[in-house]
């Protein structure tokens, strides 16, 4: 088979488009697909400065080696949070990557900023860990992005994360969350807007990006991580997509298309929390409230 691209021997098989390409085109065809999905979704323009949110994975960081060779004005920002034999290994990646590119990385340490770490809080307040991380990175990157002056933040969700969170949303029907889960998210009070522009590629495309063009990544997993079921939804997805491929993309392009405009947002009225001024629906936001029990 040959490329679909320039005719040389093609070499990655890209069943559900039902073409192939050779190793050194594949990178532009990725590319293609993410400024393709940029425009077509009118997530940002060339002008508009955009924060790249990093985790030192390989989306992330194909997600901003992408953007930066597209010619988007991206900025990269990092929350350290501190965690042992994890925050600093994903933060290297990040500033060689950033380096390399010559991309300016602001990195925001939980420590510095709220003094504890993630680990820290989470003993004290005996909350699981990821029920404070995820507030804590919401909060810091729309801080971070907003202080840089950057309108748009974007985030490395690929396909396989985008169907397996939709499936647990789902399966919980869990029509709040429904209802705000999509690729583009409007800015409104204090909140920038965020996209998530690798939302129709899946994990193995990503991953042949981020070794084809040599990033280097950080492959470990965080020593915090609970039993999340989205491991095993995305395990249930490959195996589905072996037998039909493409239902990934399907799925989720159905679920945008038709049931998400059927959807209503109750997020209650957002105001400053009294606290560190960040946005929230209550009085004091979830940082706050979990950092003040300690
Ligand atoms: Fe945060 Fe949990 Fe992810 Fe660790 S596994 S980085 S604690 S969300
Ligand atoms: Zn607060």
């Amino acid at each position: 088979m040959r490329c679909a691209l320039c005719g040389r021997k093609a070499e990655v098989k890209l069943v559900r488009y039902g073409t192939s390409v050779c190793r050194s085109c594949y990178p532009e065809f990725f590319r293609g697909r993410v400024e393709k999905t940029v425009e077509r979704l009118r997530m940002f323009s060339k002008d508009d400065p955009v924060c790249v949110a990093l985790s030192g994975g390989k989306d992330s960081l194909s997600l901003l080696h992408a953007l930066h060779l597209l010619g988007y004005k991206a900025k990269a920002i990092f929350i350290d949070l501190g965690i042992s034999g994890y925050s600093e290994g994903s933060r290297k990646v990040c500033e060689k990557l950033c380096s390399d590119l010559n991309v300016d990385l602001h990195v925001y340490e939980l420590r510095r900023e709220r003094g504890l770490t993630l680990s820290e809080v989470s003993r004290k307040v005996r909350r699981p860990p990821c029920s404070i991380c995820g507030a804590v990175k919401r909060q810091a990157t729309n801080r971070m992005a907003r202080e840089l002056g950057c309108t748009v933040l974007a985030t490395g969700h690929n396909l396989d994360d985008e169907v397996a969170f939709l499936f647990s949303n789902l399966l919980n029907w869990n029509l709040n969350y429904l209802a705000r889960q999509g690729p583009v998210s409007e800015a409104k009070f204090k909140m920038v807007k965020k996209v998530k522009p690798l939302c129709f590629l899946t994990d193995e495309e990503v991953r042949i990006y981020a070794e084809i063009v040599g990033l280097e990544v950080f492959e470990g997993r965080c020593p915090l991580e609970g039993k999340a079921p989205l491991h095993f939804y995305k395990r249930i997805w490959n195996e589905l997509e072996g037998m039909r491929p493409d239902v990934k993309s399907s799925f989720y392009k159905g679920f945008l298309r038709k049931l998400k405009p059927l959807l209503s947002v109750d997020e209650g009225e957002l105001r400053s929390c009294k606290i560190c001024g960040e946005p929230t629906s209550r009085d004091v936001c979830s940082v706050c409230s979990a950092f003040m029990k300690v």
